[in-house]
């Protein structure tokens, strides 16, 4: 029997960022073993950290980074107009990211003490979602590419694109990880959406919430645990805000 012939068109991409480190990016690049595969599935219309052709003619654009500067905004603006559907992929454009933390201190003092009295242009940091509409969002600091090539796989076939709705502990206790609560750490694996293998506690690094809120997690169980533990709560609040993704979940130091 002959093996079935599968036909599909190719999604006319574009990927562009703004401010952020472009590791999100550099992640749709990386993962050789399958680069062919993936990228067999996409037109590649603009994506500068791969290419040098530049064509306004796509129909999906990811969208990596926050926004930070009023020519970002008009940039943006511009893509949504063109793209028939939006992604906001990686931290920074999904909750605002590590860029959010200038948002804690006075915009013109620090800028005057960093860059000793120059011009610099600088708004506070906004997600992408505060701009213009977002079809889809894939959180991850940086996106785990093997979720992307999944996503992708979704929108060439026109299924929908699922992500866990567990959190990130579930992934941990499958490596059978010594849990970091029990070596006196806090850890935000309890409520963060999973879907990066645990990479960070795999490592006995705590979570850090890069993916945002779990969907099936209790966050009152998760508040009842720091507390039993006696740790911290205004380290808790620390970790809460690192990426800017748990806004709704602001905790009150006792
Ligand atoms: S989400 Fe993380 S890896 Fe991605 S662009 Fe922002 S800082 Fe870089
Ligand atoms: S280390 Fe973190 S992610 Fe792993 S089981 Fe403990 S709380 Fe959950
Ligand atoms: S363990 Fe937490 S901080 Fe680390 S990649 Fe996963 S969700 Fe992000």
């Amino acid at each position: 029997m002959k093996n079935p012939v599968y036909t599909f068109e190719k999604l006319k991409f574009a990927s562009f960022e703004f401010t952020c480190c472009e590791g999100c990016q550099l992640q749709l690049a990386n993962r050789e073993a399958s680069l062919e595969a993936f990228f067999s599935l996409l037109d590649v219309r603009t994506f500068r950290e791969i290419s040098s052709e530049k064509h306004d003619d796509y129909d999906i654009a990811f969208v990596e980074g926050s926004i930070s500067r009023s020519d970002e905004i008009e940039r943006l603006l511009a893509i949504r107009r063109q793209a028939k559907t939006l992604v906001a992929f990686g931290t920074c454009a999904c909750f605002g990211g590590v860029n959010s933390l200038k948002n804690r201190f006075p915009i013109k003092e620090s800028i005057a003490e960093v860059y000793d009295g120059l011009p610099v242009e600088t708004l506070p940091v906004r997600k992408i979602s505060d701009i213009v509409k977002v079809d889809l969002s894939i959180p991850g600091c940086p996106v785990a590419k093997e979720e992307i090539e999944r996503i992708v796989v979704n929108l060439v076939t026109g299924s929908l694109p699922a992500m866990p709705k567990y959190p990130v502990c579930v992934e941990c206790k499958e490596r059978l990880n010594t849990c970091l609560f029990d070596l006196g750490e806090i850890c935000l694996g309890p409520v963060t959406r999973a879907g990066c293998s645990a990479v960070c506690t795999s490592g006995k690094t705590p979570c850090l919430g890069c993916r945002g809120p779990a969907e099936d997690s209790n966050f009152p169980a998760f508040m009842e645990l720091v507390k039993e533990r006696g740790l911290s709560r205004r380290d808790l609040q620390e970790k809460l805000g690192f990426y800017n993704a748990f806004e709704a979940y602001t905790v009150h130091e006792t």
